[in-house]
């Protein structure tokens, strides 16, 4: 496989580790959207496509995000830690909606992709620039995996 383009909106929220959204293009003719690049401790690394994970209320059968409290529908108080943990024991809250399966490919891709991001933050750099058009997704920025 091999990557054909990326695309980069940066995202100025100084506060935020979301540094950036971008869109892959695979072999000219498959597009993943919704690829983050995250400013984690050991500097810039690449989050794949995320969604959040829920599960339903036991009284009311309505879905909750695994970190509320209480149902959004009937307000019952929801057990706390009911999220999978991983090997490291934090709670899992996200699963991925595209990624790579082995390390060759992933590191193939985040080369790619920070190369990109830091290419777009030195072409935002000049007068007169125009940012990528893209969506954003709504959900936040998932847990730092290493
Ligand atoms: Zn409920």
């Amino acid at each position: 496989m091999e990557i054909s383009e990326v695309r980069v909106k940066l995202v100025s929220n100084k506060d935020d580790r979301l540094k950036a959204l971008c869109s892959v293009t695979m072999d000219n003719e498959f597009v993943v959207r919704d690829i983050k690049v995250i400013e984690g401790v050991g500097g810039f690394f690449v989050a794949m496509p995320s969604r959040k994970m829920s599960d339903h209320c036991e009284k009311c059968g309505s879905k909750n995000h695994l970190r509320a409290k209480f149902c959004n529908n009937c307000g019952t108080a929801l057990s706390e830690n009911r999220a999978k943990k991983d090997i490291k024991g934090r709670m899992k809250l996200h699963a991925d909606i595209a990624h790579p399966i082995n390390a060759e490919c992933r590191r193939k891709i985040q080369e790619k992709v920070i190369l990109a991001f830091e290419e777009e933050m030195e072409r935002s750099k000049q007068p007169g620039y125009e940012p990528v058009e893209m969506d954003e997704p709504d959900d936040e920025v998932p847990e730092i995996v290493s």
